[in-house]
């Protein structure tokens, strides 16, 4: 007979939640205090209700909690409790029993010589794979219990991991052991046992996994996609400690209704052994958006749950995965799902994440990268460094940009793109992004405060930072904390980020600009702006991704994109930001091109705090150009043979032009990207290929220029085409008359810089 744990043998219920006076620590569940203060460490299970201040009876104690001058009774609480109990040993992953109380001998009609050392999953009888529960993490089971002397009988584990005295990783976990058959109806119990959970009465989540397989198999044949969303009630623990019993099973009965009331049809619902929910949709619209059904199931769970006198909410952690898209298997697709909801759960549950290849492959690695991640800033691994930002006007820096950098002492160093975007689909980049702010703000009034002048100082954003109105608090307290005028401050915004939700980003925005912070659309190209939305965006800059700028000389395309991007900007009455210069043919032809500012390995890396306080003292980082006006405009002769080159250079160099020679038609494209060149003269037979064709690709990278041909070999068609489409203005053939050529050059000089002075 279980005896009654009251007031009768000196002790009584202190508080559900009370301050452990040694520890000073809350302890999780409920406590028992003696009267003279002297404590037990000792915690009741679901037995204790604390509506009613009232302990029923006590769940565990022994040796795995705390020893202290209450031991004695802690072990006998133990072995008088109604619950059946064991303590298992979590050092095995036979999960080992070390030690079993009477209601449990008495359960299974064993002796405790008889179980204790035995392995507690082959007792239970999960050892042969149909389910396996995890005894390391609290978790609730209903199994068909095979052990003993009886007939194999419906029950419920309850799992609670013992945390060991020092709040560390868990060595023990309690299981408590309930007869639930009687709660089954008899008749129904040979076949529905053996394929549902009794307490919400969904599908064992083996039966599941074999439904999904055949829903494959169909999905194959009907082109069809199968959807796979795996949820995790936020904070179910707690409704379980808290509440009784009862309100949790019915609770998980309500949520077990609604979520088939989703799917439509019972055999896709299941509730695993860890106590989450896995639905499966099967669906033949290939436009379907896993991420709307994964919200459609979290929506159906926001009406309030009402359990008797009282009502309860819930959220949850929703994963989604997708066959065929994520996963070509059902473990796959499960697996998926399960670590997209665990990705939400970690940053605080009631969300929806799809899984992405950033939570991929070896989901372990992920863990640890997001283990060192959290807390990664409280521990101060998250650096700065700054790359210069010039004026192409002023040839100086007149900003820089702040880039974050992680120095992990497990992981090492790593750059923002190893990190970044797992911070970003973990929730975890708004905490980074706020160290970034307040740290670049910072940074820039140390700069300030050690006399250096005016400077703009870009910040990046990501696009979870764009989020409601958080983002204007971070702005406002780092720049009240480090007071620094907004206007030293510009944040980067990618087009990507702006775009995918325009109405809310323009709306922070706006509130950003008011403030008096300046914006710049960063790596502007790649995204998928609308002119209709440019127009309205209360941006100050964009900056050219640097793909584009990278693909200059070489890719016409590319040069056309970035001049593009350039008057489009104007136009709209942005300024433009070069990214990537690593080239002074880039930077020449940005500058030409009317490009405001640059930004690149070519001036700068990014660099140290320090240093970049050494160059905003110094702040010239190239030259002007000093080959003014002394000269009647500049021409570049292209031929594979040097004597032909060395004699028109001979000859031209008389009308005082600046001359330069390439024999190749990459060397071309060096000099004009380096030099103001105002005429080109090809041959037009070149190793490479048709003078005409470069003169073509010239014409589109350097459309001020004007290009002749001179050749001793008339491919007709192709001149004629080349004329006709504007790439060359004169063909003139070898040998030469030399003043004929002298003054075909002279006309061709006057029309390229008449079109340079009209520009
Ligand atoms: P971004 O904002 O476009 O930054 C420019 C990136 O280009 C930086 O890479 C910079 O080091 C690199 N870069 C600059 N000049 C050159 C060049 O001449 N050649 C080449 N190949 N690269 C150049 P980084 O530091 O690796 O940053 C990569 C991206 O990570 C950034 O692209 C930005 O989107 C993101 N990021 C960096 N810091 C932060 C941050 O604090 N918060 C957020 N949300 N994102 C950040
Ligand atoms: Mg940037
Ligand atoms: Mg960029």
């Amino acid at each position: 007979m279980p005896v009654p744990f009251t007031e009768s043998r000196g002790w009584a219920l202190w508080d559900a939640r009370v301050l452990h006076p040694r520890t000073e620590q809350y302890l999780q569940s409920c406590y028992l205090a003696s009267r003279d203060s002297k404590w037990a460490a000792m915690k009741s299970t679901s037995a204790f209700r604390p509506r009613r201040r009232q302990v029923v009876h006590v769940g565990y104690g022994g040796d795995v909690v705390k020893r202290t001058n209450a031991a004695g009774l802690v072990l006998r609480s133990f072995e008088v409790s109604v619950h059946p109990n064991m303590i298992v040993a979590l050092t095995s992953p036979e999960y080992p029993i070390v030690r079993v109380n009477t209601a449990l001998e008495t359960l299974l009609g064993l002796d405790r010589e008889e179980l204790v050392g035995r392995s507690c999953r082959e007792l239970l009888g999960w050892a042969d794979g149909a389910v396996d529960i995890d005894l390391h993490t609290s978790s609730d089971a209903v199994l068909t219990c095979r052990a003993g002397r009886r007939e194999p009988f419906l029950c419920r584990l309850v799992v609670r991991p013992v945390p060991d005295t020092d709040g560390g990783r868990a060595t023990h976990s309690l299981c408590t052991l309930r007869d639930i058959s009687e709660q089954v109806p008899l008749q129904s119990a040979a076949g529905h046992l053996a394929s549902h959970d009794s307490l919400s009465g969904l599908i064992l989540s083996h039966i599941l996994e074999e439904n999904l397989a055949t829903e494959l198999v169909r999905a194959v044949h009907a082109c069809s996609r199968v959807i796979v969303c795996y949820l995790r009630i936020d904070r179910f623990d707690m409704i379980d400690e808290v509440c009784d019993f009862t309100v949790a099973a019915n609770l998980t009965r309500m949520i077990a209704e609604r979520l088939t009331q989703c799917v439509d049809d019972p055999c896709r619902v299941s509730r695993t052994a860890s106590g989450g929910f896995v639905a499966v949709f099967v669906s033949q619209d290939a436009s379907i958006d896993q991420l709307d059904v994964g919200q459609s199931i979290a929506a159906a769970l926001e009406p309030p749950f009402v359990l008797g006198s009282m009502t309860r909410r819930v959220t949850a952690s929703v994963g989604v995965s997708c066959f065929p898209d994520t996963a070509s298997g059902v473990h796959e697709l499960l697996q998926q799902a399960a670590a997209a909801a665990y990705a939400v759960k970690r940053i605080g549950g009631n969300d929806v994440h799809a899984y992405t290849s950033t939570l991929d492959g070896d989901l372990g690695r992920q863990l640890k990268l997001a283990d060192e991640l959290d807390g990664a800033v409280q521990r101060g691994e998250m650096e700065l460094v700054y790359q210069p930002v010039l004026s192409t006007a002023k040839r100086e820096v007149v900003g820089m940009e702040a880039l974050v950098r992680w120095r992990s002492p497990k992981l090492g160093f790593l750059m923002p793109d190893q990190f970044i975007p797992f911070a970003e689909s973990l929730g975890m980049i708004e905490e980074i992004g706020r160290w970034v702010l307040q740290e670049a703000c910072a940074q820039a009034r140390r700069w300030l405060d050690l006399g250096v002048g005016d400077f703009t100082l870009s910040v990046n954003v990501s696009r979870a930072q764009m989020r409601g109105r958080q983002l204007l608090e971070d702005v406002r307290r780092a720049l009240d904390a480090s007071r620094l005028q907004a206007s030293f401050l510009d944040l980067e915004l990618t087009e990507t980020a702006i775009m995918t939700n325009v109405e809310e980003a323009t709306w922070t925005m706006r509130e950003l600009r008011k403030m008096g912070v300046k914006l710049s659309m960063d790596d502007f190209g790649i995204g998928q702006s609308s002119l209709g939305h440019l127009q309205r965006l209360p941006v100050n800059r964009m900056k050219i991704d640097r793909s584009f700028v990278a693909a200059v000389p070489d890719d016409v395309n590319a040069a056309r994109i970035c001049r593009a991007i350039i008057g489009l900007a104007h136009e709209f009455g942005f300024s433009v930001v070069g990214e990537g210069v690593e080239k002074a043919v880039q930077l020449a032809f940005l500058e030409r091109n009317g490009c405001e500012f640059v930004q690149g390995y070519l001036l700068s890396k990014p660099v140290s705090a320090d240093a970049m306080l050494a160059i905003l003292r110094e702040p010239v980082l190239y030259p002007r150009e000093t080959n003014g006006k002394s000269h009647n405009g500049a021409v570049l002769l292209v031929d594979d043979e040097q004597n032909v080159l060395r004699a028109l250079a001979r000859l031209l160099r008389r009308d005082g032009y600046r001359i330069f020679t390439a024999s190749t038609f990459h060397d071309a494209f060096e000099i004009l990207g380096t030099e103001n060149v105002h005429v080109v003269m090809s041959d037009h037979r070149m190793p490479e290929g048709k003078g005409t064709e470069f003169l073509s690709r010239v014409k589109a990278t350097h459309p001020h220029t004007i290009r002749l041909i001179l050749s001793g070999y008339a491919d007709l068609g192709a001149v004629t085409e080349a004329i006709n489409g504007g790439a060359v203005y004169r063909f003139l053939t070898k040998p030469w008359n030399d003043d004929d050529l002298r003054e075909t050059l002279r006309e061709a000089m006057r029309m390229a810089q008449a079109a340079v002075s009209e520009a």
